[in-house]
């Protein structure tokens, strides 16, 4: 969500800023701007819409080189010039990530004292109360020192003043930014593939910490004003990672590495014993309940994982959105664990839960992809999902290493608890090990998929149902077709459509029914039935063959053992609704308004 790049160098910096902010383009914004220093004075261009509306205005060779950069994801304000970023008020020009919850109130009184407003957003107000403290303070260090004690929610601010052309003052609280520095010059950044071309090394500014960067040095502030010194982290994943190489879109490469995700997950914390299990996950023992709390796809692998942990381990599981969690009445104690699921371990939703979670002295346990996020440093527990920079906004990878994750955990506390014979974990143990070749066999169906595709994707609404796990799995698939598509998907319980939903069940309206759980698979395929009767297009997906023909495709996925379906069942899911969004001429990569890391609340 929104991406910074400010740079202070020897060289000439545009060329420098608008491939960092390619390079953040995954992130999802919808206008962007640039500040830059040129003739001792601050300029400013700004575009609405891609990026390379932008670059057309922009001189790449012109002499300047301190600059910062902005790719904004409107959250005050429509996505117009206007409101994009850099604001300039006064003596200060700003670019922020996040959301200023006294905006009013900043902006109210700011007026009083004359300052008048162009945009809608929450980020010109930052400026202003700069310039405001500034002529108090008279120093520029102490203005934004005051600013943001007075400023309630989430920052991060690429900030440039007028007095002081040679630095670019940088703060952060709750959204993430990053401090790097080569032969050339010094950087800050929201996510560290806008520094790759030049730098693998980075410092994490840590909350209400603030950095001058310049030409020569960083220098940091901590949030007492005392200078401090952080040391630098490596990042050691591929450049290639975050590059398209051969492939049309980051979702399709992304699918497709699937299977090495899947190894890597797994050979982080399992090999092959029950011993390196006992190790990895031996902290989990002491709990008695859990609570899962994620937003979006990680939401999802919450729920399959309350059904797997219920069901295997005997474990009580509450699973809730973030969002809603984090104002609820949480019947947690001593014996909970809260486990927080996110990608970027920037989620704000998330974050703020895992705050409250804390404050309340519960032990909580991040189960995050990218390296030393907020998240996964605030937690008390950590556990990498290992699934490599994920670019395409959509979540495949990530989101399948997260159900790896939840797999182990499921299968070690199964085996703590005696749930589990051990037959049965010698096979749960023999299907991990050749689920990477299953999962490469889905991934090269993908023309039947296609073909499905094919017939569906001029439908103005598709439903997913199943039950029980597949329940959760439909809610996955239904995500990803309509964030991707546009199209309105949505899951349903199998049981429950014909308690109303069925009556918007018409002529050909696609139905995808999952079904993978032998428990309940003939009420699953009742239900499948009830929709047939009324002319649905029936998508069967199953592991498990047919007794007759109530469908009018089938995707066979290969069969494993519940605690390790989920990740199969996904798979088709995704590349259908890759190819739907494909055919309807989407934005695959960067489906409309939305964020690959959603940084504010
Ligand atoms: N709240 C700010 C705005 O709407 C910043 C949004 C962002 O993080 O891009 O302009």
């Amino acid at each position: 969500m929104c991406g910074i790049v400010g740079f202070a160098g020897k060289t000439k910096c545009i060329p420098i800023i608008y491939s960092g902010l390619e390079a953040l383009e995954y992130r999802g914004y919808d206008s962007a701007g640039i500040a830059y220093i040129y003739n001792d004075k601050i300029n400013i261009i700004k575009e609405k819409g891609k990026l390379i509306n932008l670059k057309k205005k922009l001189d790449f060779d012109i002499n300047s080189t301190i600059a910062i950069g902005h790719t904004r994801w409107a959250t005050h304000g429509n996505a117009n010039i206007t409101n994009a970023h850099p604001h300039q008020v006064g003596k200060f020009t700003v670019v922020h990530n996040g959301i200023i919850e006294n905006y009013i109130e900043l902006k109210n009184k700011l007026s009083k004292k004359g300052y008048q407003f162009k945009s809608e957003t929450d980020t010109e107000v930052i400026s202003a109360l700069l310039d405001y403290n500034y002529k108090l303070e008279k120093d520029i260090l102490k203005a934004i020192d005051k600013t943001k004690k007075e400023l309630i929610g989430s920052f991060a601010l690429g900030i440039l003043c007028s007095d002081d052309i040679k630095d670019i003052y940088a703060l952060r609280y709750s959204s993430p930014l990053i401090l790097a520095s080569f032969t050339n010059g010094n950087f800050l950044a929201s996510d560290i593939p806008a520094i790759l071309n030049y730098t693998n090394k980075y410092i994490i500014l840590e909350n209400l910490e603030i950095a001058k960067i310049n030409k020569e040095t960083i220098t940091i502030y901590n949030k007492d004003l005392k200078e401090v010194k952080h040391s630098y982290h490596t990042y050691n994943g591929e450049k290639s990672n975050v590059q398209k190489n051969s492939y049309e879109h980051f979702m399709l490469k992304e699918i497709n590495e699937e299977d090495k995700v899947y190894k890597n997950t797994i050979n982080s914390y399992f090999d092959g014993t029950l011993k390196s299990l006992n190790e990895n996950f031996g902290f989990l023992k002491k709990y008695k309940k859990i609570d899962i709390v994620a937003c979006g796809s990680a939401y999802h692998t919450g729920v399959i994982a309350k059904s797997l942990l219920e069901n295997y381990a005997n474990i009580k599981v509450y699973t809730e959105v973030a969002s809603e969690y984090r104002y609820k009445k949480c019947f947690y104690d001593k014996d909970t664990l809260v486990i927080l699921v996110s990608q970027s371990g920037e989620t704000a939703d998330t974050l703020a839960a895992l705050r409250k979670a804390k404050n309340d002295k519960i032990k909580t346990l991040a189960i995050v992809n990218a390296i030393d996020s907020s998240i996964a440093r605030e937690a008390d527990y950590v556990l990498y999902t290992k699934a490599g920079p994920e670019i395409a906004v959509a979540t495949t990878k990530a989101y399948l290493a997260q159900l790896t994750v939840f797999s182990l955990i499921t299968l070690y506390l199964a085996y703590i608890n005696n749930q589990l014979s051990s037959k049965e974990i010698d096979n749960i143990i023999k299907d991990i090990i050749k689920l990477p070749r299953l999962i490469k066999k889905e991934i090269n169906n993908y023309q039947i998929y296609y073909n499905i595709a094919d017939k569906i994707y001029e439908n103005k609404q598709v439903f997913f149902i199943g039950r029980g796990l597949d329940y959760a799995n439909s809610l996955e698939g239904a995500l990803k077709l309509k964030e991707i598509s546009y199209i309105n998907s949505v899951a349903y319980q199998a049981g429950e459509l014909k308690h109303g939903t069925i009556s918007l069940i018409e002529n050909k309206t696609p139905v995808i029914a999952i079904a993978t759980d032998e428990v309940i698979i003939d009420k699953t395929i009742s239900n499948i039935k009830e929709v047939k009767a009324r002319n649905a297009y029936v998508i069967y997906v199953s592991s498990i063959n047919p007794k007759d023909i109530f469908y009018d495709d089938f995707i066979k996925i290969e069969k494993v053992h519940p605690i390790l379906q989920s990740i199969l069942t996904i798979i088709p899911l995704q590349l259908l609704a890759y190819k739907v969004a494909k055919n309807n001429k989407c934005d695959i990569d960067k489906p409309r308004n939305l964020a690959k890391s959603v940084t504010v609340e």
